[in-house]
């Protein structure tokens, strides 16, 4: 049988080493997993609890409209229950729009150093990808975005913008948002996704919350995620904002029962617990003000992060650094598909991992002088 050549290109989406496997491969004893911007405190105690009292239901279909967590969502975020969906992570959510808005031979544009699950899901729909470079300083080109839609409109359906984006850790500012949405936030031929999965590790003043830009332009969808800050990756849930009528395109394709129960009222608990989201955030700001300082001593440039991870250059092969890096017990993630053949992206640990890393690289760094 004939196979799309779009399914035969596609290079299945590199998922961090787990802890298990480095152990065996490596003969470890010790591993520190810093390679998928996971939440190094675990999930909130709430959320534990939430679901232990979930547990003895588990012969239940979920609530395929997941009605409580909607109306919780809802209070939370200050938005009509209407203007909110939810998906298994928001990796199924961006596989649902480009299923909805894209045929094949349309085309999803990007970045070439952007999240690459956009390319991915393209790739699975038969949905063509075109990624246009970043700036200097990695971050996405609004004025090569502009120019790009000006020229050829006709392919390009939707637009991802991870902000802030994975894995540079860079962002687009409220003026370069505006300026963006000003020429392209009316076109009717368009939907912009702006990707918000780190929404809460923001510390720039002048980050735009994409949530404001809902009202004003009709072609938006913002994606938030518990997988990140919330500590529920495993679970998988990841919510979509926009407007009703995009929502209920998506009910439409959507599975009856994408999301389960127990992320269900896991996320309701975690969402109420603030202790938790202020201690993970602290903990990331720390990690990373640890790792600018530690990374300029060993002379590592670094691109400063607005998530809970760090991409820098190690100056050398990434593939061979990464390789003393595991046998070392520490996991970080080369970045060479997203462009970047002599960078790692390391995510921010607990204080000792972070100290682990740093003893890693500075010993690896030290034997090769
Ligand atoms: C981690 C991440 C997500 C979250 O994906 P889930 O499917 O919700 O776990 C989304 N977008 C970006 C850019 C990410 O890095």
């Amino acid at each position: 049988m004939k196979i799309s050549e779009k399914i035969l290109n596609l290079v299945p989406y590199q998922t961090g080493k787990p802890i298990d496997e480095a152990k065996r491969e490596y003969g470890l004893s010790q591993v520190c997993k810093l390679a998928s911007n996971e939440n190094p405190l675990g999930p909130s105690p709430m959320a534990i609890e939430a679901i232990k009292n979930e547990l003895h239901q588990l012969h239940r279909y979920p609530d395929g409209g997941c009605y409580d967590l909607k109306h919780h969502m809802s209070r939370h975020f200050g938005l009509d229950p209407n203007w909110l969906m939810f998906g298994n992570g928001s990796n199924e959510i961006i596989d649902l729009l480009i299923r909805l808005y894209c045929e094949p031979g349309d085309e999803i544009l990007t970045s070439r150093s952007a999240f690459i699950a956009y390319k991915l899901c393209a790739q699975a729909a038969r949905v063509d990808v075109k990624e246009l470079l970043m700036t200097q300083d990695l971050k996405f080109n609004v004025e090569e975005f502009l120019k790009y839609l000006s020229k050829k409109s006709s392919k390009t359906k939707l637009i991802f913008l991870s902000n802030p984006n994975n894995p540079t850790g860079t962002y687009l500012n409220k003026d370069e948002f505006e300026n963006f949405f000003s020429v392209v936030g009316e076109r009717d031929d368009l939907i912009i996704i702006i990707d918000e999965a780190y929404f809460e590790f923001v510390r720039a003043k002048d980050y735009p919350n994409g949530q404001e830009f809902l009202n004003k332009y009709h072609n938006i969808v913002v994606l938030r995620t518990m997988s990140k800050v919330y500590g529920l990756a495993g679970l998988r849930l990841g919510i979509g904002m926009a407007r009703p009528e995009i929502v209920s395109l998506f009910h439409r394709i959507r599975n009856p029962f994408n999301v389960n129960s127990l992320a269900q009222v896991a996320t309701i608990a975690a969402l109420n617990d603030k202790t938790h989201i202020q201690n993970s955030q602290n903990i990331v700001w720390e990690g990373l003000d640890f790792f600018y300082k530690e990374l300029t001593q060993l002379e590592l440039p670094y691109t400063p992060s607005q998530g809970n991870f760090l991409l820098f250059d190690t100056k050398r092969d990434a593939g061979v650094m990464s390789h003393e890096l595991l046998k070392l017990g520490v996991i970080m993630r080369p970045v060479q598909a997203y462009g970047f053949p002599t960078s790692l992206r390391l995510s921010v640990g607990l204080p000792h991992e972070n100290k682990m890393a740093i003893d890693a690289l500075k010993k690896i760094i030290g034997s090769s002088k």
